[in-house]
This record gives C-alpha cells, structure tokens and sequence, in this order.
C-alpha cells in the first residue's frame, strides 16, 4: 500500500495539533478534563482501548467482550450508588446520552400508561433552573414542556417547590447530586418522596457526582438508596477517570428500564435492537473505563475522592479569604462556583469574569458561567466555575496564590458593559432580534451571513480560532454580550461561531 502521507508524518501532524490545545494533565484546566494524576490509569486506559479497539458494540452477542465489560460496569456502579437486585442499567457514550434517554423513557411510560402516541400529547419535565443543559436538550428532542424551577442563593431548589408544581401531567421529576453550575445537592429524599406519593418517577443526575459524593462526608441520602428515585446518571469519564465517551444510566425495575430501548424487525436488515441512541459504538470507552474501575476498585476511587475533596476544601477556604469573591452557597462535590461579594464596597469588588481572564493570564483556565433569570424574576449572578480533581491537591501551592494575585490585579474593576459591547450590532439585529426562534436549534433568527458579519462586530472570526493557543480570548466580554442578547440571538451567534469553526478553510 503506498500511503499518501506516510503514517509516521501524519501522527506528527496530529502530535503538533494537540501542542495547541489547553493542557489536559497538571490540573491547570478546571473543567472538562478529569485528571487522576496517576499516569498508569491513562496507560491503562490506552492499552483498553486498543484491546478493543477493532470491536462494535452494536452486537454484545457477536462480541461477547462487551456485555461482560458492561455487566461489570453496571454491577459496579450499581453497588456503588445503592442500587439493590432490582436496578439494570446501560453503558452510554456520556452524561448527555444518559439524561436523554433517562427522559425518553419517562416520556414513552408516560404516554404507554395513557394509551396515547408521541405527539399526541406534551408531559412535562419538571426541574430546577439549574439542571444540566442536557435536559433541555432532552424536552426540545422528545416533545416535552420544560418546566424549570427557581433555586435558593444556594443553588438547591426546595423541595417544596417542587411538590407544588407535580401533577398529572408530569412525566418526570429531574434533581441534580450536586448541580454543575453551583455544587448545590438538590433535597433528593423529600423530592422523592412527593412526586412517589404521586405517582411520579425522579431522576437523580449524578453524572458529575456519582463517582465522588459516595466517598464525600457527612451527606444526605441522595442515590438509588432512597425510595421513589427512579432512575440515575453517572458519568465513568468524569470522576471514573476513563477517556471520553462512558457514562451509565441505571433504572430501578426492569420493566421501567426496557422501555429505553429501540427494537424494530421491520425492515429488510438484522434485527436492530440498540439500548442507545446510537447503533454502531466503540467498545473503547467502554474497555477503558472498566479497566480503571477494576484497577482502582473502591479504595481507589476513595482515594482519589480524598484527593479531590481537600483540594475542593482548601480552595473553598482560600476563595473565601479573598476581598471582594464568595463561593455560592455550601458547595458538595468536587466543584464550586464563585461570584462577587455584594456585602464590600464597589471598589472592594471583585467580578468573576474578569477574575477568571485575570486568572488566565496566570496559566489557569477557569470557565465563566452566565447570570440567570429565574422563574420567579429572581436572577441568579454571573460566576466563575471550578472543578476540583485529585490532581488539584498537587499544584494548590501554585493554583492558590494565582488566585489570589489575580483578584489583588482586578479588584474593583467592573465587568465591560454588555451594552457597549452589543451597541455597535444593533443595526444587524434589528428586526431579527429575540423572536421567531425555538430555542435550542440554530434555525433562526438570524440568517449565516448576518450572524458571521455579528460575530466580526465582536471581534470573534472564527477562522482565527486556535491560531493562537486554546479559547476564543477574554470570556468577559463574551460573556457580557451572551447575557444581554435576546436568548435566541446569542444562541444563534454561538451556532454561527461553532459551525464556522469547522467549515474547511
Ligand atoms: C457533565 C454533566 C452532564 C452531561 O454530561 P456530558 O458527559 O458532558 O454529556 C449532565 N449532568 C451533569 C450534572 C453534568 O455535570
């Protein structure tokens, strides 16, 4: 075979891609990667996957390796989570897939119990405002009217807003253990024990906590232990360590839980019988992620949890020891969100975002989270959000003091005005602005060129991205504009800014 590019030059290509990225390993990135700080679990992992690499998980009867990797993974989370002989689960390609399909099979139960058809009617979901995007992002796939709840300046809804909202319309209850945005542990066992009373199924998305709030101190009960939880998410390629692309979905009750899945033998093809969205799947994610639990084993996702838990505390204390910052609320997990502290004089302040680009410019990447509007015409600030893992503990010496540094560099500077940062795009948004949008999907209100021309306004071209070094440049402005836009507006300058990304150059 003779080789356009020989493969020896291809990998280098790829090896001076990957020197551009944000760093994965060493702890300076505070969200999306899930650094064990133990360099044998991702040898481990790599030699998983080429194991099996070859494999498709389509067919766990064809490769019998994959249903006895999957059945291990669901028996470990299982007994992990406190699931008895009643709860059967699925390995899934990740936290979204898992919350997806957690709510299809609420939904298609719901209308089963109805004799009706999908489409026929719309049950909602019911949640608080803080619940992962990724159930938005089920309600827009599967028909369901999102009812989204206010939350405290904790960031817990209380259970008693949400037993007022059940009823017979409600197809599932959806509480977080803790939520992304703050950390905050939703009040798993009073929720549970409303929406049972009526008759409604809840579940508890431990995708980022599953594998670390069973090892936290002192917590309420908030997995499968409790009566009336339904259903949970936990995410192996989150605090389990594994490569992207793994995470579980358990059910209590098999009945319940066969309703996850697609079969037709209608059609001139094998018979498709998948448990997930997709059909063809790698057996990588799933081989690595088993064989770190089986490396590890309980005592080793403690230790680890250990890691992450002081880390999470010294950091929760050093935040707090700075002028002008406060963590929200009383955060559980490995995780926490800060925000300004309103209690000092303005010139005392310090905002997040800004602090987060003056963290940056340290060598630290932490990621920027917009204020909310509530329901209840609360709103819920604009904070900086990080997450802690084991090998956080190792580098606090240095992470700490460029917190503080930054925040002695930014005190008292306030977040660019968003209104000066969208004036200038005002005439290409007029006419088009805040309406005629479903959320969620880039089908509108602007059109590819006007958003493109938007997106110059606010000096982001997306065919600069990456040239120099991870990220698209200061977040504050960003996201002070995000916030300001009409909600479909911005959701549709972030869809132009993806896609562009991606257009061949
Ligand atoms: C990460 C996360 C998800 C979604 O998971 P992905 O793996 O990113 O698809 C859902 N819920 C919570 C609480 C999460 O932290």
């Amino acid at each position: 075979m003779r080789f356009a590019t020989a493969p020896a030059d291809v990998l280098a290509r790829l090896d001076a891609l990957r020197a551009g990225d944000a760093p994965t390993h060493g702890g300076h990135v505070l969200s999306y990667v899930y650094d064990s700080g133990e360099p044998e679990l991702d040898e481990l992992a790599a030699a998983a996957i080429r194991t099996m690499q070859p494999v498709n998980g389509l067919d766990p009867t064809t490769f019998g390796s994959v249903a006895a990797l999957e059945r291990d993974l669901v028996a470990f989370t299982r007994t992990l989570l406190g699931g008895d002989d009643d709860v059967v689960g699925t390995v899934t390609s990740g936290g979204t897939e898992s919350c997806l399909l957690a709510v299809k099979t609420a939904r298609d139960a719901w209308l089963a119990a109805r004799g009706l058809e999908p489409g026929a009617a719309r049950p909602r979901l019911v949640a608080p405002v803080t619940v992962h995007a990724a159930f938005q992002k089920a309600a827009h796939y599967f028909g369901l009217a999102l009812d989204l709840l206010p939350v405290g300046d904790d960031g817990a809804v209380a259970a008693g807003t949400v037993a007022e909202r059940l009823g017979d319309d409600v197809a599932l209850v959806v509480v977080s253990a803790p939520s992304y945005p703050h950390a905050a542990l939703d009040p798993v066992v009073e929720v549970a024990a409303a929406a049972s009373a009526a008759g409604i199924p809840v579940h508890v998305d431990a995708c980022i906590g599953g594998m670390a709030l069973p090892f936290w101190p002192g917590l309420p009960a908030w997995d499968l232990r409790v009566p009336g939880v339904t259903s949970l998410s936990v995410d192996l390629h989150k605090y389990g360590y594994a490569p992207k692309g793994v995470s579980v979905l358990l059910h209590r009750g098999r009945d319940r839980q066969r309703g996850q899945y697609f079969a037709t033998t209608r059609w001139p093809g094998y018979p498709v019988v998948n448990p997930t969205l997709l059909g063809s799947r790698s057996g990588g994610p799933l081989a690595a992620a088993w064989a770190i639990t089986h490396a590890l084993g309980h005592d080793g996702f403690a230790e680890l949890a250990g890691r992450s838990y002081r880390a999470t505390a010294a950091l929760v204390e050093a935040v707090r020891a700075i002028e002008g910052l406060r963590v929200v609320g009383d955060p559980t997990g490995p995780l926490l969100a800060v925000a300004t502290d309103d209690t000092v004089a303005p010139e005392r302040r310090v905002d997040p975002h800004v602090w987060a680009d003056a963290v940056a410019g340290h060598g630290w990447v932490l990621q920027a989270q917009p204020s909310c509007a509530q329901p209840d015409g609360t709103v819920l600030p604009h904070t900086t959000h990080l997450t802690v893992t084991p090998v956080t503990e190792r580098v606090l010496d240095a992470l700490v003091p460029a917190l503080v540094a930054a925040a002695d560099d930014v005190r008292g500077t306030p977040r660019p005005d968003a209104g000066a940062v969208v004036a200038p795009l005002a005439a290409a948004l007029s006419g088009g602005a805040g309406h005629g949008a479903d959320a969620g999907t880039g089908a509108g209100p602007l059109d590819s060129a006007t958003a493109g021309a938007v997106l110059g306004g606010l000096g982001l071209d997306p065919s600069r991205i990456g040239d120099d070094g991870p990220g698209v440049g200061p977040m504050a402005p960003l996201l002070a504009a995000v916030e300001t836009l009409p909600a479909p507006v911005a959701e549709r300058l972030l869809v132009e800014l993806l896609a562009r990304l991606v257009e061949p150059r």
